[in-house]
Formats: structure tokens, C-alpha cells, sequence
């Protein structure tokens, strides 16, 4: 601090320290120190919070009877306390106006209220919704209003429950008129102008204050330049953050593999079937990548039964072949095991070393499998994404697998830099995302996508029940099961606890025990132990189960042949993508396979639009656009898709258009100023910095 400063009186220094803007909400009038935790808990804790928080709605009070809501004038003539045949006491007051009487009614009264309000001959501007009482026109709990109120447009804000939105709008008023000053801009100017956007004190002016109902009608079908402007500046920052992260990632220091041909040939010799086109342009756009001086961060994205596995396997081993140690990770321990098994096999043909390392290991194979991680004696090492963050030491990392890329994130890349690890990176999903999102979300990783299925696959025949059709559903079955085939039969939840009521897993299983009497069913659930698990498993791929009965633990990636049955009860619980998820557990062969979608006989309208999605498209690209849209983007992002950041302003299905000018131009500003150091943008430097603090180091403006 300066030795002015310390000139300065007791309050007027706090004020240089903590500027207006960033002060508590406290500091607006009406609002004291006990309605702060309502506020809280709505993200409004700042004057910048109030700022920020445009309205939701806008009311434009008319006069007559015009809308939902009306004014009604008239001069005050007197009042009463009326009884309903219910007993209730009501408190009505009757004013005259030019067309006969109407009144006003107030359930909630007391002595003073509102009759300290109401002056005999004066003239009041009633507004609210409209009704009829006593046969004349009544408003209930009218609000009542100055004659300049009328015509004019009011905001209506998300506010808690039992505040006033007449405090709250002047709590507004008065951050506006102190704070906007503070406002710093967001966006360089040369983008302002190539949009023709307004400035961002501008913006915040006519989202609050929009004036008039020409401005109000573009704001709400979101085409107003102010409200434009702050799409774009949504999608663009993080368009540029995914690009930065992008640049870090693939910055000189990587692993230039050699691809040696002779040694796919080896590899070839073991592959029990031929490569799909699709397979085949995937590996080729991995192989580009690890040939290059540089790390790779590719993502494959192919539909359930696509068959990605073995490109990790075959990418695994070139690797390997180059020296290198791979890590492959898995989203749970059940697929991990699994990818164990089926890694092994593909490996110890080609003599590579594998091993499996999850929480069910004991502590004293866990240290030896360490030792010999450290040592180099093993190549690969297939667990959970727990790996990454123990104290596992390589001796040659060089090359990582994962299933979900949401897992594997920023933080796990930054784990294995600091270890001094920079290996290329492959990361797999099972679950398709419609290209939009992928646009926003993936602007930082390279994608292929599998999109083609190995030859002979007769598609999966889907079949819709309602749940009093049940019988029908299992005579079906029956039958397939008479064929020597395997059945999955699939319950939302384990016990009967929830409200919901929705079937039970375990009460379903003794039904279904019942019903198929001369058949074998076991009851695969997320509380048992991974070794139960593990050995249900085996007994149904391998073993005598005939109908695995299942909460959704099997979800993703469980690979059993035979099973060519899937059913799902109370599937209208499921979502669209969780479907077509257990969906392709079944028609992993060339036999015909079924997925029997059972439904409460009380469906709802989205539940019925999911369950025709599912009879209607079998491409999972498809059915996540469907998805997307059934369900909008809040929902979307609420469950499955983490890593999206909340978008405000931006709709990743209507704002396309600008999602691809946001993308173009964060590259092109990138391409011209790499670290964002040149004057012209400062502004961007600045507002990353304000957005992610002491994380800008991981995207390398740090
Ligand atoms: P996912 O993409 O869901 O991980 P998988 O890799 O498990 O799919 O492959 C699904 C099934 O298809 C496996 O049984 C696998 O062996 C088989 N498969 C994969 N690629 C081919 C191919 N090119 N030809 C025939 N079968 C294949
Ligand atoms: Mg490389």
C-alpha cells in the first residue's frame, strides 16, 4: 500500500481494497445481512452476481384487459371483511372506474395491510391477474402500481421465494448505477466490430433496461446483438481455452515412434479376424500421430460393438515393440479385468508382458507388480483410472489408453507430465455425443470415429412392451432360450427403498426365477464384491447361467457372445444413450439378436419418444441427437456429460452457426499471437486469467 493510502479514512481504504463490484451483495440497500444465504444458494453473491444475472422474463404492464395480467384503475371507494362459504375471512376493497366497480381481494391481511395503503377518493393502478368476484372484475392480491409503470417493460428476476422483486429490482438499479463503471470489457475490440456487437456496458444495459418491446421480442428469441454478444463470448472463451490446452499438449517434447512394418505383419499373423475399412483409416490416423515428434491426444469415437478394443491392443503393441511401457484404463474394475482377459490373450502371442492392477489386489502383489513396473519387467499394465494417481513409477511410459475421456482429463495429463512422462494418449468412448457438442467440447483433442461395424452383424430386432405385457415378453424369451442362447434381463435399481417404486433387481430375480423355473438365472448387482462379480460373470459367459438379472453394472463394454437376449424393465427410466449402451451388449455374432424395452403402462409423453427413438434408429450418433434433444442441454450435460461447463447464454443445438465462428476465430487468433501476448489481446489475457486463476499454467499462458 502506497503512504497516500494510508491517508486515507478507515472506510474509504476498505473500499480501495475491495472494489464495488467484487463487494458483497450486503452492500446494496435492501438487502441485509440474513436474506445472504438465500442468495447464496442461487450463485448471487457478489454486486458483480447482481450485475450479471439477467432477467428471465420481461413484463410489459398494459392497461385494460390485456394479457394473463392487467391494470385495473379506478378511485379507492371503500372496504369490508367478507366471509366465504368456506368460512375464510377476505378483505376486499372496491374501486369505481370509468367502466362501473371492480374490487381488489386479500387472503393474506391484517390490520394495517393493506388497508394503511388505501386512501378514500384516490386514484390507484391496480395490477395482476384478472377474475371475477361477486360478479363484478377482481384482482387477488393485486400489485399495486404508479401510473409511469404503465407501458413500460419490467425485468423479472430469479429471486428467493420470499424476497420482493420491488427491493430486488432496486438492489439491481443500484448496482447498475454504481457498478457498470467497474465493468471490464470481455471481447477485443477487432471482434466487436467484425460482429457489429455492442460493448459489454452496453449489453448489460439492455438486458436489464431492454426499453422497449421491440427489444424485448429480440432478446427473447435471442437474436439481439446484446444478447448475441454474450453467446458468442461463451462459446469463444471456451473455444480458445481448448485450443491453448490443445497447443500445450501437442508442444514439441513427445515420443517419435517407429512404425516397423515387418512387426504388423507379426501382429497380423494373430488377429482372429480382418480389420473393418473403418478399423483400418482409425489406426492409420493413430499411427500418423505416433510417428510425429509430438504427444498425441486422439480420441476414438465408435459405437458400441464397433470394435475399438482392438485398435488399442494392436496400437498397444507397436509401443511396446518401440520399447515403451502402455497403461490401459478402465472406467471400472469389472471392465478392466475384462480387458485383462482379452488383452492377454491378443499379448502373450507376441510375448508382451501383461498385467492387471485394481483395488481388489492384495497389497503384497500390488508391491511387486510396482517393483516390476519401476524395473520395466512388465509392458503393459491394465487398471482402473485410480492407476494414474498412485505412486506408480514407470520405467519407460510411453503410451495410454483410456475408456471415457471424461476421466481423463487435465488434471491426470498434468500428474504424468510432472512425473516426467510424456506419452501419447488414446483415449476410447462407447458413448457417441452428437457433433455439435463434440465441436464444443472435444476442440482440444484430435477425433476419428469407428463408423462402420464388422462385417456380419445382423442387426438387433427392438421390441416394445408395456409392462402388463410382461408374459408376452417372457414367453418370447422363452423361446430364444430353448435355442441354447443367453439372456440379460435389466432393472433400473437394487432395492425396493426409492419412492419411485420402481421394480426391484431383487424381487424381479425371484419372479423371474419362477417364471423360467427350468433355466438358470443369476443376480449381478454394484453391492457385491468384485470377486462375486467376477465370478457371475464367468458363469454366464462360460458357465451354466442362462439369464443374467442385473441392475446396470454390466453398462458398458461386458462381452459375452451368446447372450443375444436384452431385456430392460422400466426402461422409460433409462436414458436414450444408457440404452443403446445396453442395447449393445447383445448382436456381438452373427446371430440374431433381440432387445425387448418393457415399459410402465403409465409412460409419459418423453418416455414414449425415447422408447420410439430406440425402435427407430440403431446408429448411436443418431440416438444421441435425439437424446439431446428430448432431453435439452441442462439435463443433457446434468448426468452423463461432466466437463461441460454451465452455459448461460449458448444452446449447443440452435447457436451451430456461432459455435463454428467462435472455433474459426479462436484458432485464427492463436495462429497470429500464441501466448495471447500482444497488446491488441490483453483484453483475452486478462479475462482467462480472471476465469482460471492459477490454471492458466496447464493451458501455457500461465
Ligand atoms: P467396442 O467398440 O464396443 O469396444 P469391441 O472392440 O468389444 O467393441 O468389439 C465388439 C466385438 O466385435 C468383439 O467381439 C470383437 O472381437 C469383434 N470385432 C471387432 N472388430 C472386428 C472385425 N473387424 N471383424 C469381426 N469382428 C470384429
Ligand atoms: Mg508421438
Amino acid at each position: 500500500m502506497s503512504s497516500k493510502d494510508n491517508k486515507l479514512p478507515d472506510n474509504k481504504k476498505n473500499q480501495a481494497a475491495v472494489s464495488f463490484i467484487n463487494s458483497s451483495i450486503s452492500k446494496l440497500s435492501g438487502i441485509g445481512e440474513k436474506s445472504l444465504p438465500l442468495f447464496n444458494r442461487l450463485k448471487i453473491n457478489t454486486v458483480k452476481d447482481v450485475i450479471f444475472s439477467f432477467p428471465y422474463r420481461y413484463e410489459v404492464i398494459m392497461p385494460g384487459n390485456s394479457d394473463e395480467k392487467s391494470v385495473l384503475t379506478g378511485t379507492y371507494e371503500g372496504s369490508g371483511i367478507v366471509r366465504t362459504h368456506k368460512g375464510k375471512s377476505i378483505f376486499k376493497a372496491v374501486f369505481k372506474s370509468s367502466n362501473g366497480f371492480f374490487s381488489c381481494l386479500w387472503v393474506n391481511f391484517n390490520a394495517n395491510y393493506p388497508a394503511s395503503l388505501l386512501h378514500t377518493g384516490a386514484v390507484y393502478y391496480m395490477y395482476g391477474p384478472v377474475t371475477k368476484f361477486e360478479g363484478i372484475p377482481a384482482i387477488f392480491h393485486p400489485e399495486i402500481i404508479n401510473k409511469d409503470d404503465i407501458g413500460h417493460v419490467r425485468s423479472v428476476y430469479t429471486i428467493p421465494v420470499s424476497f420482493s422483486i420491488v427491493k430486488y429490482r432496486k438492489a439491481v438499479k443500484e448496482a447498475f448505477d454504481y457498478g457498470l463503471k467497474e465493468i471490464n470489457e470481455t471481447l477485443p475490440v477487432y471482434i466487436l466490430d467484425k460482429y457489429n456487437f455492442p460493448d459489454i456496458k452496453d449489453a448489460v444495459k439492455t438486458l436489464h433496461y431492454p426499453e422497449t418491446k421491440a427489444n424485448v421480442e429480440s432478446i427473447i428469441n435471442r437474436t439481439h446483438p446484446a444478447y448475441k454478444r454474450f453467446i458468442y463470448d461463451e462459446l469463444f472463451y471456451l473455444q480458445l481455452v481448448m485450443q491453448l490446452k490443445r497447443k500445450t499438449y501437442t508442444k514439441g517434447i513427445g515420443i517419435k515412434f517407429n512404425i516397423d512394418k515387418e512387426y504388423l505383419e507379426e501382429i497380423n499373423k494373430f488377429m482372429p479376424f480382418k480389420l473393418t475399412k473403418a478399423q483400418k483409416k482409425v489406426l492409420l490416423d493413430i499411427f500418423n500421430d505416433m510417428v510425429k515428434n509430438r504427444q498425441m491426444n486422439r480420441l476414438v469415437q465408435g459405437d458400441v460393438g464397433s470394435g475399438k478394443t482392438i485398435i488399442a491392443f494392436i496400437s498397444a503393441a507397436v509401443a511396446v515393440h518401440n520399447g515403451y511401457q502402455v497403461v490401459i484404463l478402465a472406467p471400472t474394475e469389472v471392465l478392466a479385468e475384462q480387458h485383462y482377459n482379452n488383452a492377454k490373450k491378443f499379448f502373450d502371442n507376441l510375448n508382451i508382458n501383461t498385467y492387471l492392477l485394481t483395488g481388489s489386489v492384495t497389497k503384497k502383489n500390488k508391491d511387486i507388480i510396482k517393483n516390476m513396473l519401476s524395473s520395466g519387467d512388465i509392458n503393459v499394465i491394465i487398471g482402473t483410472h485410480a492407476l494414474i494417481e498412485e505412486d506408480v513409477e514407470f520405467k519407460n511410459l510411453g503410451f495410454i489408453i483410456a475408456d471415457e475421456q471424461h476421466r481423463f482429463g487435465v488434471h491426470q495429463r498434468k500428474i504424468l507430465i510432472d512425473k516426467g512422462y510424456h506419452p501419447d494418449i488414446l483415449l476410447m468412448t462407447a458413448t457417441p455425443i452428437p457433433r455439435t457438442l463434440a465441436m464444443t467440447l472435444y476442440g482440444d483433442l484430435d477425433v476419428s470415429i469407428i463408423d462402420e461395424m464388422p462385417p456380419g452383424r445382423i442387426p438387433c430386432i427392438t421390441k416394445a412392451y408395456k409392462a402388463s405385457q410382461l408374459t408376452k415378453a417372457f414367453e418370447f424369451v422363452e423361446e430364444i432360450l430353448n435355442d441354447n442362447k443367453k439372456a440379460y434381463f435389466v432393472y433400473p435399481l437394487i432395492d425396493e427403498s426409492d419412492k419411485l417404486e420402481l421394480k426391484a433387481a431383487t424381487q424381479s430375480y425371484e419372479e423371474v426365477k419362477k417364471y423360467f423355473h427350468n433355466k438358470k438365472a443369476g443376480l449381478l448387482h454394484g453391492k457385491m464384491k468384485a470377486d462375486e462379480k467376477r465370478q457371475l460373470l464367468h458363469d454366464f459367459k462360460y458357465g451354466d447361467i442362462d439369464i443374467l438379472v442385473s441392475t446396470t453394472v454390466i453398462e458398458v463394454g461386458v462381452d459375452v457372445p451368446e447372450a443375444t437376449v436384452m431385456l430392460i424393465e422400466n426402461a422409460e427410466r433409462f436414458g436414450l444413450s444408457q440404452l443403446h449402451q445396453l442395447r449393445g451388449r447383445v448382436g456381438r455374432n452373427d446371430m440374431q439378436s433381440y432387445c425387448l424395452l418393457i415399459a410402465s403402462d403409465k409412460i409419459g409423453e418423453n418416455g414414449e419418444k425415447r422408447i420410439k427413438a430406440m425402435l427407430e434408429y440403431k446408429d448411436g450418433f443418431k440416438l444421441a441427437e435425439a437424446d439431446l434433444e428430448l432431453r435439452g442441454q441442462g439435463d443433457f450435460f446434468g448426468t452423463k456429460q461432466s466437463g461441460m461447463p454451465d452455459l448461460h447464454f449458448a444452446d449447443i443445438i440452435k447457436d451451430i452457426k456461432i459455435i463454428q465462428q467462435a472455433k474459426n476465430d479462436a484458432a485464427d487468433i492463436l495462429e497470429d499471437d500464441n501466448d495471447l501476448s500482444s497488446e491488441k489481446n490483453q483484453v483475452l489475457y486478462n479475462r482467462l486469467k480472471e476465469m482460471y486463476k492459477d490454471s492458466t499454467s496447464y493451458f501455457g499462458i500461465g
